[in-house]
């Protein structure tokens, strides 16, 4: 019943995570009635794959350049601390984290968590890259900043344990983000507290 081009932009959106079937469809009416809109919008979403990268350093978001690695903003900012290395699961919680204001080292992005459900086991983690950015910045402590859930409790004493022989400190951030909590939905406040709380592992 729907234009074709209008059911396949549906269709797209509605696969975009939180984005259900009405809401797909109030976006795309938006897009059909605001013409300007959707060619920008499209063309803004056609050109990231090749502008945005994966920093090689830390994996976080980073800038395409021609002849060179991806590297973040953050891996090039010469006043950020190389002594403290924090560490998350996803993009999303290290971008919560800088909101907070609480951390001036650098990151380490997991990419994903142990989940034997899931079937994500020990040799699944980049822990061999972690090492290698720990050693190659000189760093003197590691916050595993993992969520308090199961699964990033498991990784986080998993990485405790890899870092333990290593000549480094190893501290969790304190409690206050609630259990099974995402960090990106923690408010600034309290992840700047569990950030400045944290403990030695
Ligand atoms: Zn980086």
């Amino acid at each position: 019943m729907w234009p074709e081009s209008f059911r396949r932009v549906v269709e797209q959106l509605s696969r975009l995570p939180g984005v259900g079937d009405k809401t797909a469809q109030r976006f795309a009416l938006e897009l059909v009635l605001e013409p300007a809109l959707a060619l920008e919008l499209g063309a803004a979403i056609s050109s990231m794959p090749t502008g945005v990268g994966r920093c090689h350093k830390c994996g976080n978001l980073a800038e395409r350049v021609e002849g060179r690695p991806p590297e973040c903003t953050i891996c090039l900012d010469p006043r950020r601390n190389n002594k403290l290395l924090c560490v998350v699961g996803r993009i999303q919680d290290l971008l919560a984290i800088e909101r907070s204001g609480a951390m001036r080292g650098r990151y380490f992005v997991l990419g994903r968590l142990l989940s034997p459900l899931d079937g994500v086991r020990a040799e699944h983690l980049p822990t061999a890259e972690l090492i290698t950015r720990v050693e190659a910045l000189g760093v003197e402590e590691v916050i595993l900043a993992t969520p308090p859930s199961v699964d990033g409790e498991a990784t986080a004493l998993f990485l405790a344990r890899e870092l333990a022989e290593r000549n480094v400190r190893v501290s969790r951030i304190a409690s206050g983000v609630p259990h099974g909590g995402d960090l990106e939905f923690s408010d600034q406040i309290t992840l700047g507290r569990a950030i400045e709380g944290r403990r030695t592992f």
